[in-house]
C-alpha cells in the first residue's frame, strides 16, 4: 500500500460537489399526471410468474403499474422504445441524474443518442422508506440484474431462471427474435421494490429483505411508446440469496391504464435529445 501524503486528511476533507445538479432538468407536471391517473382505467393486465418474466406494451401517454401480490417480491424491469430496441433504459445515466434509487417525480432515461425520459414515476407507495441506517433504499439503479454468467463465475453453476435469462425469454417471445438475438438487448434494470445500497466500510453492493408488501405499487407514465419486460426475481424479497430456487417467490402484476381523453392536455411525448451529433467534425 502507498504511503499517504502529509496532507492526506486535508484532501479527504474536501467537500463533494453534485455532478449533475438537476435544477435545469425538464420537470414533469406531476399534478397533471396524477389527475390523469386518478381518472384512468385498466386496459390490460399481465402477471410475471415467480422466477419468470412477462412482457407488456404501453402507449405513450398511458400509465403502467407494477404491484406486489402474494408476498414480498423484487422485480427486474427492462424498457425499450416499442419501435426501436436500440433505444433502451440507461441505468447508469439515470443514476447520475437522480441518484442510486428513484422515486416519485423521477424518470427512467433512455440510452444515447436519444437520452430522453422513457417513463416517469407518478406514484410510489414505498416513498416513505427514504434511506435507512445502512444506507439502503428501494427501487435501485445500481444493481445490474441477476444472471447466469456471474453465478457460473463464482460457483460454476448453470442456473436458468435468473432475471437475465427470464428477460431474454420474455423479449424473444414478445418480438419473435431467437434467444441469441434477443439476449444482447437485455440491459441493466430498474430493481423494482429491491432494497439495496453500498456498505460504508467496503463499498460493496448489498441487498436486504424488501419492505414491499402485497398492495404496494410503483406507477409510471409512459413518455414514449414502450415495450417492457419484468422479471419476478428468483431472490424473492432478496433477503438472503438469489440465483437459486431457495427463496420464496411471488408473482408481480403489471397493469396498463389509459387516461380519459384529454386528461393529459398540454403533455407531449418528449423528442430525442437535441445534441447535433457532429462530435466536433
Ligand atoms: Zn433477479
Amino acid at each position: 500500500m502507498s504511503t499517504p501524503p502529509s496532507d492526506a486528511e486535508a484532501r479527504r476533507a474536501i467537500a463533494p460537489v453534485i455532478c449533475y445538479p438537476t435544477e435545469t432538468l425538464p420537470r414533469p407536471d406531476l399534478s397533471l399526471y396524477r389527475a390523469a391517473l386518478a381518472g384512468a382505467r385498466v386496459v390490460s393486465e399481465t402477471l410475471a410468474p415467480p422466477r419468470d418474466a412477462a412482457s407488456f406494451r404501453v402507449e405513450a401517454g398511458q400509465f403502467f403499474r407494477i404491484s406486489c401480490t402474494g408476498g414480498p417480491q423484487v422485480g427486474d424491469l427492462n424498457l425499450w422504445n416499442a419501435h426501436d430496441l436500440g433505444e433502451r433504459f440507461y441505468s447508469g445515466k439515470t443514476r447520475a441524474l437522480h441518484g442510486t434509487h428513484i422515486t416519485t417525480g423521477e424518470r427512467m432515461w433512455s440510452s444515447f443518442p436519444t437520452l430522453r425520459p422513457m417513463a416517469t414515476v407518478v406514484e410510489d407507495s414505498l416513498d416513505w422508506y427514504g434511506i435507512d441506517a445502512y444506507g439502503g433504499s428501494v427501487h435501485d439503479v445500481i444493481g445490474t440484474r441477476c444472471d447466469p454468467y456471474t453465478g457460473n463465475l463464482l460457483s460454476g453453476s448453470q442456473y436458468h431462471h435468473c432475471c437475465h435469462s427470464n428477460l431474454t425469454r420474455a423479449l424473444a417471445d414478445a418480438t419473435g427474435l431467437s434467444l441469441h438475438e434477443a439476449e444482447p438487448h437485455v440491459h441493466d434494470v430498474l430493481n423494482v421494490f429491491m432494497c439495496t445500497g453500498f456498505t460504508r466500510d467496503t463499498g460493496q453492493y448489498f441487498m436486504k429483505a424488501s419492505p414491499v408488501r402485497p398492495g404496494d405499487a410503483l406507477t409510471f407514465l409512459a413518455e414514449i411508446d414502450l415495450l417492457g419486460a419484468l422479471s419476478a426475481c428468483p431472490g424473492g424479497d432478496c433477503g438472503s440469496e438469489h440465483s437459486s430456487d431457495t427463496a420464496a417467490c411471488h408473482p408481480l402484476k403489471i397493469e396498463v391504464l389509459a387516461p380519459a381523453p384529454g386528461a393529459l392536455e398540454g403533455w407531449e411525448s418528449p423528442p430525442p435529445n437535441g445534441y447535433d451529433r457532429s462530435h466536433g467534425r
